[in-house]
């Protein structure tokens, strides 16, 4: 703010001098032009004039000497010299002298007869000096007589060729001086007429020149400000309109740039945020310059919090740190695996890259790619194929055993061969239900799954499932209770519900104490329609509830086995029950029975 005080007095002050420097500039060139002419004009009237009276006095001074001449030459009569002198004097106005050849002066029309005899010899005179030698004498000379300047023309008389005498005239230079003062005056007048009107013009110019210029300062001081949406309104054709017009076309450019910087800004900022993958953005001496909404859902830290702190500082993570200590230090590309704990377990994969600027590390980007989900799915197929094998390798070790017992000599043992016999087939059951269940879900996982849905009515689709479990229901003793309304109608495919209920069911009798009870029913929640399967078996703890819908997840395996379960019954359920859009749970008490159950949308 006082940065750009400063700078507009700086500006103001300029515009000042310009003005006055103008100003100046234009009262300096009218005074020496109008002086220069003054001077030049003052001397050539000065030289003139004084030529124009010499010349006249020369003429006078002639004219005298020729009316003086009879009285001088011969004997002269001083009397009839002197009347005639003091007539001629009076009338042309002048001093009149006439000084005899040796310098002795005959008549001064200033002087009376008896001063005249006293006046010293005036044959050193200049002006007589040079008539005596036969020209014309003239000279310019302060007159002690009458204290002024006084012009002197001498001209002689000539007799013959001897020089009889010098007839001079003089004349006090007043006149001359008067008419030079008042040119001088009138000059000097001129000048200072000159500089006012100068004075005058030169604002009234200036300010045509100022004025616009103003306005070109005021709108670049918006610019300077960041605002460029102003526009310099001066159109004429002159060096000022031209530098008004690229003025505001830059501003429009600069403006045009802007918006697209910043749109481009806006979009990467879009992009920024809505990265899955955390983004850390650090200068060189691992201050955070920004972090995106992962990093902030990530390490619980938020941005205004985050940017501008040392790492360390705003997120409490040593490896990330040592990440990006690692790429300042080296500027190359690394790569880490981390593990976080909190509030659960997640895997992150850290990948920096250094950024430089002149060939030199300027600072770090950090990407944080969370590959939980990953390498949670590789342990799942990990599992799924140790699984698979195992569950296979089981059955058919004891079907080679059995086969191998026969063979060795079993055979003939007429009391147990049946019953290896029959061990084999129970094995072999046992591998065509696992093949099956492995067949159906794969099936169900692969993506050209099609549900073919239809309506149908569920009550009597339980009760066809039930019919299939008669025989298991009654050698364990179990009452069942098909609690779903009549004619409860429900759109899904209906062959895949089946096998749904079957195997809920099927749980249910199998993991039932002996006269046991099950209870089916049905409630509409938030517009879904809820089966469940209720039983009052053995249940299932808290820590497996979570991981009962995996494939292989059982409770107690042995007990599976034994029951000729898979392992992969309910994760069959969910799977069908998620191709309907639907969701499944379990609600269960340990020794008390669970209730299992899906919904299916309306
Ligand atoms: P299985 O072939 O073993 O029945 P499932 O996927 O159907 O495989 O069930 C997985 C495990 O869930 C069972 O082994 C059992 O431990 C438990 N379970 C399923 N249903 C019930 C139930 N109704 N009561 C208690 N435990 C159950």
């Amino acid at each position: 703010m006082l940065l750009s005080k400063t700078t507009d007095t700086g500006l103001s002050m300029k515009i000042k001098s310009l003005k006055v420097k103008l100003i100046i500039s234009y009262s300096i060139i009218a005074v020496l032009s109008f002086g220069i002419l003054g001077l030049l004009l003052y001397r050539n009237t000065k030289a003139n004039s004084l030529r124009e009276l010499k010349l006249s006095l020369v003429n006078q001074a002639r004219l005298v000497e020729f009316q003086l001449k009879p009285a001088i030459v011969g004997q002269p009569d001083t009397l009839i010299l002197e009347k005639l002198a003091q007539d001629l004097s009076s009338r042309i106005n002048l001093r009149l002298t006439v000084v005899e050849a040796s310098g002795k002066v005959l008549f001064d029309s200033e002087k009376t007869t008896l001063d005249t005899e006293k006046m010293d010899n005036h044959a050193g005179r200049a002006e007589v000096s040079l008539a005596l030698d036969g020209a014309v004498g003239e000279e310019i000379r302060f007159s002690d007589t009458l204290k002024i300047d006084m012009l002197y023309v001498a001209v002689p008389v000539k007799v013959k060729d001897n020089i009889a005498a010098v007839v001079r005239l003089a004349m006090p230079l007043t006149s001359i001086e008067t008419m030079l003062y008042t040119i001088r005056r009138d000059i000097v007048l001129t000048v200072i007429m000159v500089l006012v009107l100068m004075f005058v013009l030169g604002i009234v110019f200036t300010s045509s020149i100022v004025k616009p210029l103003n306005k070109i300062i005021n709108v670049s001081k918006k610019f300077s400000a960041g605002d460029f949406s102003h526009r310099v309104y001066y159109e004429a054709n002159d060096e000022i309109g031209e530098l008004a017009r690229t003025l505001n076309k830059m501003a429009k450019d600069i403006e045009d740039k802007i918006a697209s910087v910043s749109s481009q800004s806006q979009q990467l900022t879009a992009i920024f945020n809505s990265m899955i993958e955390g983004v850390i953005v650090t200068d060189k001496s691992g201050v955070i310059v920004s972090i995106n909404q992962a990093v902030e859902d990530i390490f619980k830290v938020s941005r205004q919090e985050a940017e501008g702190k040392l790492f360390l500082e705003a997120v409490r993570n040593n490896e990330i740190y040592e990440v990006i200590q690692n790429i300042l230090g080296k500027g190359r590309f690394f790569s880490k695996e981390i593990t976080l704990h909190l509030p659960v377990q997640r895997v992150f994969e850290v990948n920096a890259t250094p950024i430089f600027k002149d060939a030199s590390v300027n600072g770090a980007l950090v990407v944080i790619h969370d590959i939980t989900e990953i390498r949670r799915l590789e342990t799942v197929r990990r599992d799924f194929v140790a699984n698979v094998s195992h569950e296979l390798k089981t059955p058919l070790t004891s079907i080679k055993g059995f086969i191998e017992t026969l063979l060795e000599g079993a055979l003939e043992d007429k009391e147990n061969n049946r019953n290896f016999l029959k061990i084999i087939q129970s094995h072999a059951d046992r591998l065509d239900a696992l093949v099956n269940d492995l067949l159906s879900l794969s099936h169900l996982e692969s993506k050209e799954i099609r549900v073919d849905k239809t309506d149908f009515d569920l009550n009597a689709q339980i009760e066809e499932v039930l019919r299939g479990f008669k025989s298991h229901l009654k050698a364990k003793g179990i009452e069942v209770e098909n609690a779903v309304l009549k004619n409860l109608k429900v759109s899904a495919d209906k062959d895949r519900i089946h096998q749904v209920l079957v195997n809920l069911i099927d749980n249910a009798i199998k993991f039932n104490k002996e006269k046991g009870s099950i209870k089916l029913y049905a409630e509409s929640v938030n517009g879904n329609l809820k089966v469940i399967v209720e039983d009052s078996g053995m249940g299932i703890p808290s820590k497996d509830i979570p991981r009962i819908f995996e494939r292989f997840y059982r409770v107690d395996k042995a007990r599976s086995r034994e029951l000729g379960g898979t392992g992969l019954g309910l994760s069959i359920v969910k799977h069908i029950i998620e191709l309907h859009n639907g969701a499944v749970g379990v609600e269960s008490t340990e020794g008390l029975g669970s209730k299992f159950w899906f919904t299916l949308p309306k």
